[in-house]
């Protein structure tokens, strides 16, 4: 999946794949060349690559279930607004 994000540096918007282990310059701005998360590059580089897997791997578990004949629907609205009041807790947590 897509995750994009901005460099504090430069500003630039850039997509995590950028930065992951296979990019040219893992951990480090494909712009400006800052590099990010200077004390711990390699887990950053290993977070971004596990973050792309697993978020393209939540959309296809639910479009497993989302191709059944279960005889109920999912409450995508209600999961969508579950998962970005999480994913914002984190990041309220951080700061
Ligand atoms: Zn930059």
């Amino acid at each position: 999946m897509r995750i994009q994000a901005n460099c504090n540096t430069c500003e630039r918007t850039f997509l995590l794949s950028q930065i992951g282990p296979d990019s040219d310059a893992p951990g480090r701005c494909p712009f400006c060349g800052a590099r990010f998360a200077r004390h711990y590059t390699s887990l950053l580089v290993e977070a971004v690559h596990e973050a792309e897997i697993e978020t393209a791997r939540f959309v296809q578990v639910l479009g497993k279930l989302q191709a059944m004949e279960a005889g109920f629907d999912l409450d995508i609205d209600g999961l969508l607004r579950s998962f970005e009041e999480q994913v914002r807790g984190n990041e309220r947590a951080s700061t």
